[in-house]
């Protein structure tokens, strides 16, 4: 084994060696099948505009009645002709968002090569990322309350606008292999900021200098997401004044609870779950911390309302046809 670093999965590793734990990924190909043909059935013909689609439960096929119109139902999804079940990505992509363990390790865990992993989660995490929106305004219909914001600054890779080689792709160079080694020049700092309101958690990651342009997204978001936004909370600083919400402020030198109740507590929790999660990567491209970022918050939203598994293959193909 190369991945020998490791801080958290060496034991669970074993097990897998041992062949004590085996990944089954037949039940949640059934879900996926299962949702994604819901999804298609409720979809209008995309050559002659018909109604609906069929689906049948024992075809993978999906046709118009009326044109003849034929695809599969995997179209559009990050599963579509992949060498892996859906089910795979799935379990793939929930011990990466939900867990501690690397890529590396999970690759491990499921057996297939390192790369081609690698590129499913991440594809994956993109498509979740982007119908997350989507999803939540469907499931959630009873978020309220103060918005808390925060933020905190998280640095990148120093390799510009990619990742850092990645364990076990190592062609030459150190002989220890592995980027445990590697010490390239420090990278770029982003601020993470973060808004959380009930179980919705918004985190983005902003290069900008000002403290109103840098929470000005996230608050948006939130208000996207959970409308209408009433009271913001953050810390103080004083060009957030200039900011046009309602807004309380708790200064953390003096208190963490106003006598207002005001705190940004659940932000200051976001950060102690999220910041050893992202060190797992040991270095990210801002790109790729962004998006991290981005769909732990997204993830621990779909946690905190108690989301079944298929809420995650929901926002995978939600946006299937547009
Ligand atoms: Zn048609």
């Amino acid at each position: 084994m190369t991945n020998n670093r490791a801080a958290l999965g060496e034991m669970l590793t074993d097990l897998v060696e041992l062949g004590a734990i085996e990944f089954r990924p037949e039940p949640i190909d059934a879900i996926v099948e299962r949702r994604l043909k819901a999804i298609w059935a409720a979809r209008s013909c995309p050559n002659c505009g018909e109604k609906s689609l069929h689906a049948l439960d024992d075809s993978k096929r999906i046709w118009c009645g009326r044109c003849d119109w034929k695809t599969t139902y995997t179209r559009g999804t990050p599963f579509y002709d992949s060498e892996l079940a859906p089910g795979e990505f799935l379990i793939a992509f929930i011990l990466y968002a939900d867990t501690h363990l690397s890529i590396n390790q999970i690759a491990f865990l499921l057996s297939p090569t390192y790369k081609t992993l690698h590129g499913c989660i991440k594809e994956t995490e993109s498509a979740f990322v982007r119908g997350f929106p989507t999803v939540w305004d469907r499931i959630s219909q009873t978020v309220g309350g103060p918005t808390q914001v925060d933020e905190t600054q998280q640095e990148c890779s120093g390799y510009k606008g990619q990742d850092p080689p990645r364990e076990g792709l190592d062609r030459g160079g150190s002989p220890d292999g592995g980027r445990t080694r590697w010490s390239g020049e420090q990278g770029d700092e982003l601020t993470l900021v973060a808004g959380c309101r009930d179980e919705l958690r918004v985190v983005s990651a902003e290069e900008e200098t000002r403290y109103d342009e840098e929470l000005g997204p996230v608050i948006e978001e939130v208000d996207d997401l959970s409308q209408p936004l009433g009271e913001v909370w953050t810390d103080e600083l004083p060009a957030y004044q200039a900011m046009d919400h309602d807004h309380q402020t708790v200064c953390h030198d003096d208190e963490y609870v106003t006598d207002d109740g005001v705190t940004t507590n659940q932000v200051e929790c976001l950060w102690s779950l999220i910041q050893p999660w992202l060190a797992k990567f040991r270095g990210l491209s801002k790109q790729g911390l962004e998006q991290a970022a981005r769909s732990y918050g997204f993830l621990r939203s779909l946690n905190l309302s108690h989301a079944p598994v298929h809420g995650i293959v929901d926002c995978i193909a939600v946006n299937v046809f547009r």
